[in-house]
């Protein structure tokens, strides 16, 4: 038998470069150390940065290192069953998680597993997205224009929010963060009636992080009592899981909410909090032998939080003209409510810094407003919203316009009245304005106010109405005018709830009657 040589060799290349790419499909490396919920893994060439790998009882990884000689990743799920020895696999794949509708209504975990007991969720491999997206880019975006009612006086009078803006959430433990938002995201019933189905209803996601189960438990709970679950998507990394869920979590959640904006619809997200974010970030990349810096945190915690709150924008109305691949429809937005918790009120720390130079603004709360009875214990005076006064209704900012200068005085003037000297008439007014405007914008929790209900009140507070009444008065008299106007004035109050309405001489010469009328009925 003749052989033929040249024969033999293409039959032995193409053997090789089969076995090659055999071997290549799937790159496969050993687990080197193990420990802490993080892994070192030996052999992963070809890794990429956030990759998914597997380890080999199903449990999932991401890889965060790459170094010269090994993969550092951290392990999602039940990190005590991988051993020393074992089998990984990369997967080719970025992290990703389920989204869409059947996503509303329920509590899922940082990959979009159900928590809540109520079965699978129905999503296909196409409600797949990755959960590190880049942000909408400049010619994408919108200024805001349209407002993100909180139903919360101080806020909405003061401090307006617009859709596509991030507003942090700021101050010590206990200063009612959470109540906040639990609020803003009740009152937004009021846009479309809690159908989800209804392109004007504002969806919502609460990112609860690092948090005790029994908190969130209580947040669904309150969701549920008021309707507001229907269009809430509730993504919890609580204390009890592992840091690496914790701090995935609020992409996760973001991706989910992306969603919704890129449809062109209106979402708002909460994050309680990024400090625990933060936290859990630290302990990750200290365990991964990242350097620390200021803090004891890596050096990329800045981006950690810029990169995550960059992605809610306002897009413009004509994105899916721009970019049909990714939008299928314009106009939509992502509104954040970043939390951040401070030590003793320090905002000078490093984690609140980077988050306040971020944001559009901060609402910043106080303990001693807190224990001192205003709640919302909101701080006027350091509270701001940059952006959002473009987007605030018309009729609120007119009869608003004064409340903030108003509180200012007052405070002022309070450190000068304790002294207890003879005060001249003007300086006895603007305290008593003052404090009836104190009086007024305390709130109780979960019941926000219709945008016609807070403007009939702070009307009241800042013609003058309230300046004769006790102090003790205020909350019952505001309480008996909204109900006064709604029985005999209900178009105006319709009217005043669309938030394109004007502040005509002709509503204000209605409500500047009724509040006469129940001036009479209230002293009688
Ligand atoms: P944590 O730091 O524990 O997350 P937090 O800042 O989120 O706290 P909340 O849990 O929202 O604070 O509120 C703390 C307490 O204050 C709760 O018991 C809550 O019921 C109460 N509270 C919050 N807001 C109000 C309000 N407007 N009126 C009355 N009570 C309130
Ligand atoms: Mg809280």
């Amino acid at each position: 038998m003749e052989l033929n040589p040249s024969e033999v060799t293409s039959v032995l290349k193409a053997e090789i470069e089969n076995f090659q790419s055999e071997a290549s499909t799937e790159h496969v490396g050993q687990v080197l150390q193990v420990g802490d919920g993080v892994a070192r893994v030996y052999g992963l060439d070809h890794c990429m940065m956030s990759e998914l790998v597997e380890f080999r009882n199903g449990v999932m990884g991401v890889a965060l290192n790459l170094e010269e000689d090994n993969v550092g990743c951290v392990l999602l799920g039940n990190a005590s069953s991988v051993k020393e020895g074992d089998v990984v696999k990369s997967t080719g794949k970025v992290i990703s998680v389920p989204t869409g509708d059947e996503l509303l209504g329920r509590v899922v975990n940082a990959l979009g597993e159900p928590m809540d007991g109520r079965g699978v969720i129905q999503t296909s491999s196409d409600d797949l997205r990755p959960i590190e997206q880049t942000a909408p880019t400049v010619v994408e975006r919108e200024p805001v224009t349209e407002p993100m009612m909180s139903g919360i006086k101080s806020i909405d009078a003061m401090i307006p929010v617009g859709r596509g803006q991030r507003e942090l959430i700021i101050g010590d433990r206990q200063t009612g963060k959470t109540a906040l938002i639990i609020d803003s995201i009740i009152n937004q019933k009021n846009t479309g009636g809690g159908d989800p189905s209804n392109p004007e209803q504002v969806l919502c996601v609460y990112n609860a992080i690092g948090q005790k189960q029994s908190t969130v438990v209580e947040v669904l709970r309150r969701l549920e009592e008021a309707g507001a679950m229907s269009y809430t998507i509730i993504v919890n990394a609580s204390a009890s899981e592992e840091a690496s869920m914790q701090f995935l979590s609020p992409y996760s959640a973001t991706a989910m909410a992306e969603r919704f904006r890129d449809a062109g619809r209106h979402v708002l997200i909460a994050y309680d909090d990024l400090t625990k974010q933060a936290y859990a970030y630290r302990q990750v990349m200290l365990l991964l032998r990242r350097p620390p810096g200021r803090e004891a945190y890596p050096g990329d915690v800045f981006n950690l939080h810029s990169k995550l709150l960059e992605r809610s924008a306002k897009l413009s109305r004509n994105a899916h003209e721009l970019n049909p691949e990714k939008y299928s429809g314009g106009g939509g937005s992502i509104t954040a409510f970043p939390v951040v918790e401070t030590q003793e009120g320090d905002v000078s720390a490093y984690v609140p810094t980077n988050v306040i130079s971020i944001t559009d603004g901060q609402i910043f709360l106080e303990s001693d407003l807190f224990y001192s009875g205003v709640r919302p214990a909101v701080n006027v005076g350091i509270s701001v919203s940059r952006v959002g006064g473009a987007a605030q209704t018309p009729a609120m900012k007119k009869v608003a316009g004064g409340l903030r200068i108003n509180l200012a005085q007052f405070r002022e003037l309070e450190a000068f009245a304790q002294f207890g000297s003879d005060l001249d008439t003007a300086t006895q007014q603007a305290l008593t304005r003052g404090a009836r405007l104190v009086e007024l914008l305390k709130q109780g929790q979960y019941v926000p106010l219709k945008n016609s209900e807070q403007i009939v009140s702070i009307f009241a507070g800042t013609s003058g109405v309230l300046d004769e009444i006790e102090n003790a008065q205020v909350p019952s008299f505001v309480e008996g005018l909204v109900e006064h106007m709604n029985a005999n004035h209900a178009d105006v109050m319709i009217e005043l709830d669309q938030w394109k309405t004007k502040w005509t001489n002709e509503i204000e010469g209605t409500v500047k009657s009724a509040c006469e009328t129940f001036s009479g009925q209230f002293s009688a």
